[in-house]
């Protein structure tokens, strides 16, 4: 049966209908972080971005091989080929052995985006611990002529590759263009050209992380990684490589690069870039100062953080903007963010009591189309999202006794929650995700008890100050035959 889900590719810059190579097996590569510090807001879009396509695919019935790299060594400060190798650095400076740094932030990045409900990788390969198919890259890539060697270390020649191929395919950039825009750096002189990328870089005597290769005792290049790995547990050629917008130039477009030398193709046929998260506009950034980790954010331990927000609202934010669209952080942001999934949540445990009619007065089989249809149309989670909400509205007209639903159309209704809310989506309640929501149960329990007693011994204006403080906070209070009910409004 042909696809019907279609994916932005920025190779092609357009929309096209996915085609695994092998039916029904999908080959896909995200570039994972460097692990040189505490992951933060910015490295939770990529995560959840492509863990939203992994269950996508996985929900369509394709079998999926995910490799999700962790960058060890190699990533140097500027991004390009010089400055101190960023996990070296972080060594040096706590004294520890740059392996420890790795365990330990490959650890906290786990327990982060373990808490926003990303499944785990089919593969997680690190950078290290593929040195020889990095060297023996190395070595096709020189016995091709497109690399050459200086003082120990090796450079792609992009000049020359350029003259078949395109460097700049992806990220649409021109050769001229860079070298009129590139400065001189420091220490660069052993390229011919400033947008050559090193492949393997002699290490310096205080250089800790070194290895032996016919060149020197050195390190691969960054870009080096991906192309290596991506090979060795996908093939020469895989369906999906993925990564945030950052990437796309210099590190994969260099990949393209490295890969089609050695295996005359494009390395991967569909590339998809998630857009960055800002904070007031500005990127973030370490070098910026302003950059919230993931940690800070679940403790709301920073000054610019209005509260604590949980991991199932750092989710949910992150998934009311479509993955390609700009996405700017504020506290009123994720503050809509968590109310609108209380809302949902809610309405997941309403379904459940709803008694079901003779007649619908809602399209709910046109709710299940627009979600699949958002879906298809290269993962429009708003979409999906805002049809959800629609089901949202009838699920409380129903219990409100202003609509009606049949039973078939309540099953369907409840099927489609639950497969877009905690499948698709990935979004877990609360109390699963290990914050909030059974917490406020509990308070909100303690609360209301105390307002009955107050009513019970005639205390009417302290029982009336909780219900008005409560509604100051959105959530109202309704006395029943059986006691007083409360929801998020
Ligand atoms: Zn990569």
């Amino acid at each position: 049966m042909e696809s019907k889900l279609f994916l932005y590719n920025t190779l092609s810059r357009t929309k096209e209908r996915f085609e695994p190579i092998h039916p029904n097996h999908v080959g896909m590569y995200v570039c994972g972080p460097t692990v040189y510090g505490d992951a933060h807001l910015g490295h939770s879009r990529p995560a959840i971005t492509f863990d939203l396509l992994f269950r996508y695919l996985l929900h369509l019935g394709y079998k999926v091989r995910y490799v999700r790299n962790i960058t060890d060594v190699g990533h140097l400060e500027n991004d390009a080929d010089e400055g101190e190798d960023k996990i070296a650095k972080k060594a040096r400076l706590e004294e520890l052995e740059p392996m420890e740094v790795v365990q330990y932030f490959t650890d906290r990045y786990h327990d982060n985006i373990d808490k926003l409900n990303v499944k785990k990788p089919s593969i997680e390969p690190r950078a290290s611990g593929h040195m020889i198919e990095q060297i023996s890259m190395v070595k096709e890539i020189l016995d091709a002529g497109f690399a050459y060697e200086n003082n120990g270390s090796v450079y792609f020649d992009v000049e020359k590759y350029n003259q078949g191929n395109r460097y700049g395919i992806l990220s649409g950039r021109i050769l001229e263009d860079l070298l009129s825009n590139t400065r001189d750096l420091e220490g660069q002189d052993e390229k011919r050209n400033s947008f050559d990328f090193a492949l393997w870089k002699k290490a310096q005597p205080e250089h800790i992380m070194r290895w032996p290769s016919p060149w020197s005792d050195g390190f691969p290049g960054w870009h080096l990684e991906c192309s290596a790995m991506s090979e060795k547990y996908l093939g020469e050629q895989f369906d999906i490589h993925g990564g945030g917008m950052d990437l796309m130039f210099p590190h994969h477009e260099s990949e393209i690069a490295q890969s089609t030398v050695c295996n005359h193709k494009t390395p991967a046929r569909y590339w998809l870039h998630n857009n960055m998260i800002t904070i007031n506009g500005q990127k973030m950034g370490k070098s910026l100062g302003n950059f919230i980790t993931l940690d800070e954010f679940f403790s709301g331990n920073h000054p610019a953080l209005e509260k604590a927000y949980s991991p199932m609202t750092i989710r949910f934010f992150i998934l009311m903007a479509h993955y390609r669209s700009p996405l700017d952080f504020s506290n009123e942001a994720l503050q809509a963010a968590e109310k609108g999934l209380a809302r949902l949540m809610k309405a997941i445990e309403t379904i459940e009591k709803l008694v079901p009619g003779s007649s619908s007065t809602s399209n709910i089989p046109e709710i299940e189309a627009n979600c699949h249809e958002a879906m298809n149309d290269d993962l429009n989670s708003p979409i999906v999202i805002a049809n959800l909400f629609e089901g949202v509205r009838i699920i409380n007209s129903v219990n409100d006794k202003k609509e009606s639903i049949t039973v078939e159309d309540l099953d369907r209704l409840k099927t489609l929650f639950r497969t877009f809310i905690f499948d698709i989506l990935g979004l877990l309640p609360e109390q699963d995700a290990g914050a909030g929501n059974e917490r406020v149960e509990g308070l909100m329990k303690l609360i209301l008890d105390i307002r009955a007693n107050a009513r019970a011994t005639k205390d009417w204006p302290t029982s009336d100050k909780i219900r008005d403080e409560l509604a100051k906070v959105n959530i109202s209070v309704k006395d029943t035959k059986d006691g007083a009910t409360w929801c998020i409004e």
